[in-house]
This record gives C-alpha cells, structure tokens and sequence, in this order.
C-alpha cells in the first residue's frame, strides 16, 4: 500500500494546504508566508488577507510552540477508528512564536501528565501510517520547562 496524501486525499479539501502535506512527507515542518508582506498564512489559503498578495513563500519551522488549547478524547470516533487502541489520547493546538503564532493540531505523543495551556511542546513528524489516514502527521510532545 502507498503511503502518500495524494493516494489518500481525504474529500473536501481545497488544496491551499497541499504543500503543508507535501512537506511532512519529506520530514520538512514548513508553514506559508505571504511573499507580498511576510505575513504568515496558517491555516493555509490561497490569497494573503493581508495585502492580497496570490504569491506565498513555504519556509521551513522548527516545531517548537506552547500548548493554545487541548482535547482528551475518550471516544472511538467514526472517521478515527484507526485510532481506537489509542483512546483515550491527547489533541493539542499548539501555537508556534516562530510563524507569527499559527496554531497547528496534532496528536499529543508520550505521557500527557501536565498537559495545560501554555506549556512547552516540541513536534516532530511521523511517516504516513494507515493510522493517520495515508497522511505524514506532525505529533507534538510536552517539552518540559
Ligand atoms: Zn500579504
């Protein structure tokens, strides 16, 4: 079975965020900038709210951030069977200082005692799985302080 987005592209997306995909799939964390006014623009869309620019820059990011939000999640979902022998796991929204404050979700990975907002995560990125739906999957772990 071939592990890529593009065989796997859940239905309803517009595309904007293809290169985010992309990215993970070759181990890169890359998040796009505005080429008009370096405004970073996450979640991706195609045109710069800002300045109204059609041209965006993907620049890599080191995966570091701080807990904006999180989520335990104690039910086998539908469209998340993959991940039943997981329940109950952690989703957090992990906001990144080095792209302007984007927020990003993800799995929480490892022990998630002292899981709060603020607290200090580093990503790092997993290769597709069946588990993730085909897609390579940025998973976040408490850093510690
Ligand atoms: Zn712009």
């Amino acid at each position: 079975m071939e592990y890529s987005f593009r065989a796997h592209r859940i239905a309803g997306g517009i595309g904007a965020d293809d290169r985010f995909w992309e990215s993970l799939e070759e181990g890169v964390f890359r998040l796009p900038r505005c080429a008009g006014c370096d405004r970073w623009m996450w979640p991706a869309h195609f045109r710069c709210g800002g300045c109204g620019s059609w041209e965006q820059r993907w620049e890599p990011v080191e995966p570091v951030g701080s807990v904006y939000s999180w989520t335990r999640s104690w039910y086998v979902f539908d469209r998340t069977a993959e991940r039943a022998e997981d329940v109950p796991y952690v989703v957090v929204v992990a906001e990144i200082p080095a792209a302007g404050g984007a927020r990003v979700v993800g799995v929480l990975d490892g022990p998630d005692e002292g899981v709060r907002v603020g607290a200090p995560l580093r990503g790092r990125i997993d290769a597709p799985s069946a588990k993730s739906k085909g897609y390579a999957a940025v998973r976040w772990s408490l850093a510690g302080e």
